[in-house]
């Protein structure tokens, strides 16, 4: 190609605002059904059962929602069923016993197979060995593990055995594991020795230790050895060594546990980008039947793919969209253990081509350090194995889409921007991959019997084209059915902003703002708590990051808002430049132009503030707050749950020094 056409096709694809799937993705799409909407419509709740048949019932449920005690919804009530045997046993039943279930790749370079056959044995060896140690059906079991076979493996032995798991993310800290252990009564626990990251050997079982100090009463804890090196030393009276206990096991054959529908499957607390952690309540039917239908109809998940989400376990996405969407549909799922840019920065291209990746599914905070790391790296790789392309965790702006879409899908992969969160235990807002139109920067319309709508402070529905707040006007089978052991904060949460509860009208609010767009897509602004009011006017942060990030040679950026005199709030952007840029004037005012350009003068920055990395949460996102903290040179919160806490107090350094 010539730089001139090339030059062309960018500014072209610059311009370009909708996007339609490729006739190559259409042909072969798990939904291809146009009316689906309407059917849905028409026939919800009944619809859901297309959900529920994808699994295998040990009894049929009677009823499809139970919404007698709103907004404690019971979904396909008097089912029962198992989610390990779901995910394992009859896939093995069926001829995949020799298919790939999880295709592990060490950040070392070595690499594990587990067939579903293989994955079967070990859950029900890791099975008895809990039962072993005295795990009963209804025991929360603690999982502190980083990103290893053993993490799903010991979240379908607990799934086996009726056992609820409670992931907390291997990178947070002693504490955070108190806390959780403690809040769950939980008095099991699985961790390991240690693990890697960027090739260092990091010391997880020191980490443990500490914080059971802090969970009352003696906790079973099982250790698995990531590092290799003895084991022994660390184990005390009530630790066991987790390849132990495996062999001692090897073999074992585990009835799985029959579970009501409505019992929980698994807790998870939240990342606590806010407040204290809460405990959400999935269950063992809608969920399972929520994240099997989700995985198929908008990730179009085949058996025979081979299916990636490079989001940690520790997460909900991983939850959904790693282990039991994927497994229960008999798929080959791949888990990676360690950074993107370890040992060079193509290490995931590299594993694309390598394994031959179908699809595959990230968040926006990496596509844009993609994007700041520059083409050469996907460039390296063949990365035409790719089908669909996904994104989820926060909006993703214009630019970071269309790069994603250029330079990984290389043209010929829709992109699903999926909205959704740990609450509501799988996707909710989203284009269907082989029927709608793609809109950058617009996550699409809610999903067939998904009742998801923009309402203004009057709990009225906007009119095209304005925002307001999110809201789910009708129950789904994935939602979380309470927090763990608070159900007064559970409707105090999500269910008082716009509910009528004397009417008995329940709407679901999930905290963040939206925009409707004129063709009924949904445009979500972000939490919020992140609107800025400016003289007056109420600015999105995201609709302001997203003109920042549209200037050429910005790979990233934070809005926040700043205590002013004159106008009450100022808006105070953090910027991240591309590699091989630099912080002139030049690039200072060209910032302050594109936001002028994008939204008006009443957007315009109050200050530029170049900086090399943001405060992000161990998840990836941005910590507002403290950058709140900053421009209003207010004294700095809790840094605790940072993943970088050294940069807060860099940034400080700088703002004041201008
Ligand atoms: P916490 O609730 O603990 O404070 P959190 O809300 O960041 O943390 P998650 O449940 O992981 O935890 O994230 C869900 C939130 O992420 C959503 O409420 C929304 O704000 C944002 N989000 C997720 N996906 C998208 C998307 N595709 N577009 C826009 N925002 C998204
Ligand atoms: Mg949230």
């Amino acid at each position: 190609m010539s730089d001139d056409t090339a030059v062309e096709l960018e500014a072209r694809l610059e311009e370009q605002e909708s996007f339609e799937p490729p006739a190559s993705f259409v042909e072969q799409a798990n939904v291809a059904d146009e009316g689906i909407r309407e059917r849905f419509g028409e026939e919800w709740p009944e619809c859901w059962t297309e959900a529920a048949d994808l699994l295998t019932w040990d009894d049929p449920y009677d009823e499809v929602l139970d919404d007698g005690d709103a907004p404690h919804y019971e979904w396909f009530t008097g089912g029962s069923l198992n989610a390990s045997a779901n995910c394992l046993d009859r896939h093995v039943a069926n001829g995949a016993k020799n298919r790939a279930a999880i295709k592990w790749e060490g950040e070392l370079g070595e690499t594990r197979t587990y067939t579903y056959g293989d994955l079967l044995n070990e859950v029900e060896a890791f099975a008895a060995s809990l039962r072993a140690l005295g795990v009963e059906e209804d025991d929360v079991v603690t999982l502190y593990l980083p990103m290893i076979p053993e993490l799903p493996i010991a979240m379908l032995a607990c799934a086996r055995l009726g056992a609820p798991h409670s992931v907390v993310f291997a990178g947070f800290s002693a504490d955070a594991l108190a806390t959780r252990m403690n809040s769950a009564e939980s008095e099991y626990l699985v961790t390991c020795d240690g693990y890697y990251r960027r090739g260092d050997a990091l010391n997880h079982k020191e980490k443990t230790d500490k914080g059971l100090r802090g969970v009352e009463g003696d906790v079973e804890t099982v250790v698995v050895d990531r590092l290799g090196d003895e084991l022994t030393h660390f184990l005390g009276k009530h630790a066991h060594d987790y390849d132990e206990l495996v062999e001692a096991h090897e073999g074992a054959s585990v009835e799985p546990v029959s579970r009501d529908a409505e019992d929980m499957l698994f807790l998870m607390y939240t990342s606590g980008t806010t407040g204290e952690p809460k405990g959400v309540k999935h269950t063992t039917g809608g969920y399972l039947a929520y994240t099997a239908w989700t995985s198929r109809a908008v990730l179009d998940v085949e058996p025979e793919d081979t299916y990636w989400c490079a989001a940690d376990i520790g997460w909900i996405t991983g939850h959904s969209y790693i282990v039991y969407g994927p497994l229960a549909l008999g798929t080959t799922t791949m888990m990676y253990e360690g950074t993107p840019d370890y040992p060079e920065r193509d290490r995931l291209w590299k594993l694309i081509e390598k394994n031959r990746v179908d699809t595959f599914y990230t968040a926006p905070t990496a596509i844009r350090s993609f994007m700041k790391w520059g083409t050469e790296y996907p460039e390296r790789h063949d990365l035409s194995s790719l089908r669909l392309l996904g994104t989820v965790g926060e909006p993703i702006n214009p630019r970071a889409w269309k790069w994603y879409y250029k330079h990984i899908g290389g043209e010929n992969c829709p992109i699903v921007d999926t909205w959704w969160q740990t609450e509501t235990g799988g996707m909710m807002v989203t284009t269907l991959p082989g029927i709608d139109t793609m809109k950058p920067g617009s996550a699409g319309p809610p999903l067939p019997g998904v009742d998801a709508q923009v309402v203004d402070a009057d709990e009225e529905p906007v009119e095209a084209g304005e925002a307001g707040y999110l809201t789910v006007q009708k129950p789904w089978p994935g939602m979380l059915r309470t927090l763990y052991n608070n159900d007064e904060r559970f409707i105090d949460e999500y269910w008082r902003e716009y509910s009528d509860p004397d009417a008995d009208e329940w709407v679901y609010f999930p905290e963040d703002g939206a925009k409707l767009d004129e063709d009924g897509y949904i445009t979500v602004l972000g939490r919020v708590d992140d609107v800025l009011n400016v003289s007056g006017h109420r600015l999105g942060t995201m609709e302001i990051e997203s003109a920042i990030v549209g200037v050429s040679g910005v790979a990233e950026a934070a809005v926040v808002g700043g205590t002013h005199e004159v106008k009450g709030e100022a808006v105070y952007t953090y910027v991240i430049l591309e590699d091989g840029q630099e912080p002139t004037d030049e690039m200072r005012e060209r910032v302050v132009d594109g936001v002028e350009d994008a939204i008006g003068p009443i957007a315009r920055p109050e200050e530029v503030i170049f900086t090399p990395e943001l405060p992000k949460t161990r998840s990836g996102k941005i910590m507002r707050r403290l950058l709140e903290d900053v421009a209003s040179g207010a004294e700095l919160g809790d840094t605790s749950t940072l993943r970088n806490p050294e940069i807060v107090e860099e940034i400080q350094a700088q703002v004041s020094e201008d």
